[in-house]
């Protein structure tokens, strides 16, 4: 029988579970800002194939914003033209471990998606990657190997991920951003320049060819900015750890659920660069930990966009904080309810088609549908049919590989 629409569960009711036979399934996560991906594949032998592909859109910006917007108003409040108040005793603390509630929210609907996909396959373990690159294996106080750091190994991988993080993907001679970026030896190796990461930096195309293999000294003539270049390149990249505390927190929490693998973003490129794979969250999902070889992918990815339950508010304000829009109490209309996933055949006019997508309701019945191409405004209640019943997420489809790394 069908348990759900999206995603597409059956369950089968010829048979229990002591007597099925279950492999069993694995999920990679690979956690973003923006968007998490899901890869749920099964492992075999260190062969990965990948059955199953989710792209979890969060809204951080948005709790963010409301979160502004919030204490704007109570700051407004306590300076406007009212009675004095007397500051409050600053008594605030923040427990250990807290998260902004956007981080939080990253935190808490990743670990609510892996709650959903065990409830719906039987997954055997979660990997994840829990750091950017492995310190372990950059190990500061040994040389690396000459080849070590070349592309095409782990610690090469590893290598590029720290240094990308420590000089915040700019050039560490010119300032650049958003172009490529060599490794660049501070004193060159044809003058006995080291190979440990404290003689590396990353420098764009154009200073990296311009410096060549002449000495640092020679390439920087300003004595401010040499002093910053070499402060910069011998200080060790500090609480690396700490900044990658959603993380931390993330996989504290999977680990509570589920056998949890760790790997790191260094480890992951390098996979996904072996197997020849395109770049993408869910790809990168597929990629994340100890993986030899990726021999399927699916070709479509479910996009779930965190929509929120809905607001609190029975108003919205103008600019200036007076109500415009007085809202209805009541959530439901015509069977309907904000949120919805339906269906709508429109058999004729300036809408006709078929749409699909989340809906949202107004008590005059002519609702709104946000598609994977946009939202459709003004559809009859008649026209739609129900598939499921709101879940806080969005659904669209997108293609694999099609990318939408911020
Ligand atoms: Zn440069």
């Amino acid at each position: 029988m069908v348990a759900r629409h999206t995603p597409f569960t059956i369950r089968l009711k010829d048979r229990s579970i002591a007597e099925s036979e279950v492999d069993g399934v694995q999920v990679g996560i690979d956690p973003g800002s923006k968007h998490t991906g899901f890869a749920v594949f099964t492992h075999q032998a260190g062969e990965r194939r990948g059955r199953y592909a989710i792209q979890l859109d969060h809204r951080g910006g948005r709790i963010r914003k409301k979160m502004g917007q919030r204490s704007a108003y109570r700051r407004r409040r306590r300076a406007a033209n009212l009675r004095h108040r007397a500051p409050r005793f600053s008594n605030r603390t923040r427990p250990p471990g807290w998260l902004s509630p956007s981080l939080r929210h990253r935190v808490e609907t990743t670990t609510a998606w892996v709650d959903r996909l065990t409830r719906w396959a039987p997954v055997t373990a979660v990997h994840v990657e829990r750091v950017a690159f492995d310190t372990h294996s950059l190990s500061a106080g040994r040389p690396l190997e000459g080849v070590e750091y070349q592309q095409g190994t782990l610690a090469g991988y590893e290598v590029r991920e720290y240094l990308l993080a420590k000089f915040d993907r700019t050039c560490a001679y010119c300032g650049a951003t958003d172009t490529p970026l060599n490794l660049d030896h501070v004193h060159p190796r044809s003058r006995g320049g080291s190979d440990r990461v404290s003689n590396l930096v990353l420098a764009c195309v154009a200073c990296n060819q311009a410096k060549n293999d002449r000495p640092v000294e020679e390439f920087v003539t300003d004595p401010k900015t040499l002093a910053r270049v070499l402060a910069r390149a011998k200080a060790p990249l500090r609480d690396a750890a700490a900044v990658q505390s959603t993380r931390w927190a993330l996989w504290r929490s999977l680990n509570e659920r589920l056998p949890t693998r760790v790997g790191s973003g260094g480890r992951t490129k390098w996979n996904r660069t072996r197997n020849r794979l395109p770049k993408s969250h869910t790809l990168d999902a597929l990629a994340v930990g100890e993986a030899e070889t990726i021999t399927q992918t699916t070709d479509r990815v479910l996009v779930a966009a965190c929509a929120g339950r809905g607001s609190y508010s029975r108003t919205r304000p103008d600019k200036h904080g007076f109500p415009r829009l007085r809202l209805p109490r009541t959530k439901g209309f015509f069977g309907f309810a904000t949120g919805d996933l339906v269906r709508a055949v429109v058999p004729q006019g300036k809408k006709a088609g078929v749409h699909t997508g989340r809906v949202a309701v107004r008590a005059s019945g002519s609702f709104n549908i946000t598609t994977a191409h946009g939202t459709v405004q003004g559809i009859g209640y008649k026209n739609m049919r129900l598939l499921q019943r709101a879940d806080g997420y969005g659904y669209t489809w997108k293609g694999e590989g099609v990318s939408s790394r911020p």
